[in-house]
């Protein structure tokens, strides 16, 4: 096995996009962010577990005032396409009138993410939107505001920088496709 190449569990996976690669794209989305959201105190909102990494770089290449809410989401087992989510840790603060911003890791069908904005609507937030690492576009089944997205990638698995795969993987720097 090369440096290229990583065993996780069962499976083998290739290097798909490098570390520089994901430093050099989340500055590009830093800017592009601040150019709408740096006099809006915006309240940034990653999505544990898979986005801390990816929040924790792109909330540094975004040099304005905003502060940060974590929430955890489980799906539950069996997630049919209308989606139903359970909020294991919600909102630690008031969300009414403040500028949203979710952070994701990845956007598959989107049926996490369209619940979960769902919720938050119900709190009168100012307005929301999505920056997400990673969108696979042939997966998606909704509509979601998506202005802010770091690669469109075809549907294969993918672990690393924060994504696993049964718990495993997610602190490599790097991002790997499962290589079939
Ligand atoms: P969705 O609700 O959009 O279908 O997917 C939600 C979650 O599924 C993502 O936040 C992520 O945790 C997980 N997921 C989707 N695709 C992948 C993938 O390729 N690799 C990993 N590790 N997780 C994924």
């Amino acid at each position: 096995m090369d440096n290229n190449t990583v065993r996780i569990h069962d499976k083998q996976f290739k290097i798909f996009i490098t570390k520089e690669e994901i430093r050099s794209r989340i500055n590009e989305m830093g800017w592009e962010v601040s150019k709408k959201y740096k006099d809006l105190k915006p309240v940034f909102v990653p999505i544990l577990n898979g986005s801390f990494m990816f929040a924790a770089d792109f909330v540094r290449a975004c040099s304005f005032d905003s502060d940060m809410m974590f929430v955890k989401i489980k799906s539950y087992d069996g997630m049919s396409s209308t989606g139903n989510i359970n909020l294991e840790l919600g909102f630690s603060g008031k969300i009414k009138d403040r500028h949203v911003v979710i952070i994701e890791d990845i956007i598959d069908t989107g049926n996490t993410l369209v619940e979960f904005i769902k919720e938050t609507e119900k709190l009168n937030p100012a307005s929301i939107t999505v920056v997400s690492l990673l969108l696979k576009p042939d997966a998606v089944k909704h509509d979601i505001p998506m202005d802010y997205i770091g690669y469109r990638i075809p549907n294969a698995f993918v672990v690393g920088y924060g994504l696993d795969y049964d718990d495993l993987g997610r602190t490599l720097p790097d991002i790997y496709q499962l290589d079939e």
